[in-house]
């Protein structure tokens, strides 16, 4: 018998446990901790609450959670209730699939005046994550800033810019849907520091942009190459381009009262305000043969008084596994970190790629540890975890305590909506019991 133990319930996490069932049938026992009583991370708390057939996927996570071998461990934060060491001495392998939770930081001077928020807590509070629900984004702003052309600036612009009608369906939180509907924002400005060809915005998404209600996208044709190079673009990127090309001559008549600007070959330098911010200093920025960017010295003015920096996230680090600080992601050779010890998904190879990504990964973490473990060790697995638990009064929350969770949170949604979530910890854990 193998026993694994996976921290994170993440599509990583699951996406590893479906791997070690499937290679060892009942011939393994893979223990999924996580720190929230409620899993799927991303799927539930990144994913955005209006893209419904993405998260759809966190079906075929609870099929592998209906086998015996493999446990969802609830509430239990590691490094609190029990230390990494610990599992290692209870599991043949620990898989860290811990994601990457935290803002990569926007070093600029200014950037701690209230107003500004990582795109990890503005997406967090509109996805009702425990840690972000009193986030209180000031959305009396009528000029929001976002800085990123990524897929998360994408969301975060879109989810501004809907109208309530434009929910329907979606599992929005109740605190930030009601604040949404009274948002004065008419202007939001996406700030690349790079160009329309460097953009990191897939098509689906991007063309999404072109179909809001009361919101129209507006670029600049100074900004674009010629419309011939667009031909060397490998064809998804080439897809997007089309987009914002589009966008450029959308009809004129059109007009909305919510504009979404991109400004290109721009680089936010300084943001400045009175004890909240009110404005960002921008430069004007130019590539090099490489693409990289760099200030031309140009600078211009953008009132707002809202900025949401979305420009990549970092794993944690855990206390004596090690990590590499320039890429904020353990330090690892394809997957391995130490003996016995494993990181797959962003923790593994950094914020990149879809939720499809850590499929392949989860699998070939699995390879990887059978190759290491063979027919597994002499370790006492879940049993020696619950142990620690009974000494130390650690109460995990199951899977079957989760499931109770979800039908109390599906009995408490809005019409139309297929949950309501519960955002207080204390909350999931009262309606389980
Ligand atoms: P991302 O795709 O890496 O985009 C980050 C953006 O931030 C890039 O435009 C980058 O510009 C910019 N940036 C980085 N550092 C910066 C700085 N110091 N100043 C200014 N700009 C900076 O990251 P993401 O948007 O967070 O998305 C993470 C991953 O999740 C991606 O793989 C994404 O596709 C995926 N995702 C997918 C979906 C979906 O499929 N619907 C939704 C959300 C997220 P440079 O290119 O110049 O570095």
């Amino acid at each position: 018998m193998r026993h694994i133990a996976i921290i994170g319930s993440g599509p990583a996490g699951y996406y590893s446990a479906e791997a070690a069932q499937k290679k060892y049938g009942e011939d393994v026992a893979v223990d999924i901790i996580d720190r929230l009583p409620v899993p799927f991370g991303l799927i539930r708390t990144g994913v955005a609450p209006d893209h419904q057939s993405i998260k759809a996927v966190s079906r075929r996570y609870e099929k592998t959670n209906l086998g015996n071998n493999v446990r969802f461990v609830g509430n239990v934060t590691v490094g609190e209730d029990v230390s990494v060491e610990e599992l290692q001495g209870l599991y043949d392998a620990v898989v860290l699939a811990t994601g990457a939770p935290h803002d990569r930081a926007l070093d600029i001077p200014g950037s701690d005046l209230p107003g500004i928020f990582g795109s990890a807590a503005f997406v967090g509070w509109y996805n009702g994550h425990p840690d972000f629900k009193d986030l209180e984004p000031p959305l009396d702003a009528t000029s929001v800033a976002i800085i990123g052309n990524g897929n998360v600036a994408l969301d975060v612009a879109r989810i501004l810019a809907k109208t309530e009608d434009e929910f329907a369906g979606s599992d929005i939180v109740g605190h930030a849907l009601e604040r949404l509907k009274r948002s004065k924002v008419e202007q939001i400005t996406f700030l690349g520091r790079r160009g329309p060809h460097q953009i990191a915005m897939t098509p689906k998404e991007l063309g999404e942009l072109g179909k809001l209600e009361r919101a129209r996208p507006y670029v600049d044709a100074d900004d674009f190459p010629d419309i011939g190079d667009d031909a060397m673009l490998e064809p998804g990127m080439r897809k997007s381009v089309t987009h914002l090309r589009d966008f450029l001559t959308a009809d004129s008549e059109d007009e909305k009262p919510l504009r979404i600007n991109f400004d290109f070959f721009a680089m936010p330098i300084e943001v400045q305000g009175d004890g909240k911010v009110e404005k960002l200093i921008v430069e004007k920025t130019a590539l090099d043969r490489e693409m990289r960017s760099s200030g031309t010295g140009e600078r211009y003015e953008l009132d707002c008084q809202m900025v949401v920096s979305c420009i990549g996230y970092r794993t944690p680090p855990i206390e004596g596994v090690p990590y590499e600080h320039g890429r904020g992601r353990f330090a690892n050779s394809e997957g391995r970190i130490l003996p016995g010890l494993y990181c797959v998904g962003w923790a593994r190879r950094g914020p990149s790629g879809t939720i499809g990504t850590n499929k392949p990964d989860g699998f070939a973490i699995v390879d990887a540890i059978a190759e290491d473990i063979g027919s597994g060790g002499n370790k006492e697995g879940r049993k020696g975890l619950d142990r620690l638990f009974d000494e130390r009064g650690v109460e995990a929350v199951t899977f079957r305590d989760w499931k109770k969770i979800e039908e109390a949170e599906i009995a408490r949604a809005r019409d139309g909506s297929p949950r309501e979530k519960f955002t207080d910890i204390a909350d999931m854990i009262a309606a389980r019991d």
